[in-house]
């Protein structure tokens, strides 16, 4: 049975933020305040999960002018 946990390989924690447990989060959310990479680069490379799928699927139309899949204007 596997559990849902934090991405980082290894780790035991439960996913708390974008797929992360705290800890790992915060690792990354350091190196994005750092602009060593973007959550955006992460998404991308699975190391994160989306924060709400909708709204970054609306970003990238605003910011790329590509959608993928369905949007929802919803919110
Ligand atoms: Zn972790």
């Amino acid at each position: 049975m596997i559990i849902e946990g934090c991405l980082f390989p290894g780790c035991p924690e439960p996913k708390k933020t974008r797929g992360l447990c705290s800890l790992h989060y915060t690792y990354a959310y350091r190196l994005v305040k750092r602009k060593q990479t973007t959550w955006e680069k992460l998404e991308q490379e699975n190391k994160v999960s989306p924060k709400r799928g909708i709204i970054s699927k609306s970003n990238k139309w605003f910011l790329e002018g590509e959608v993928e899949g369905e949007v929802n204007i919803k919110e």
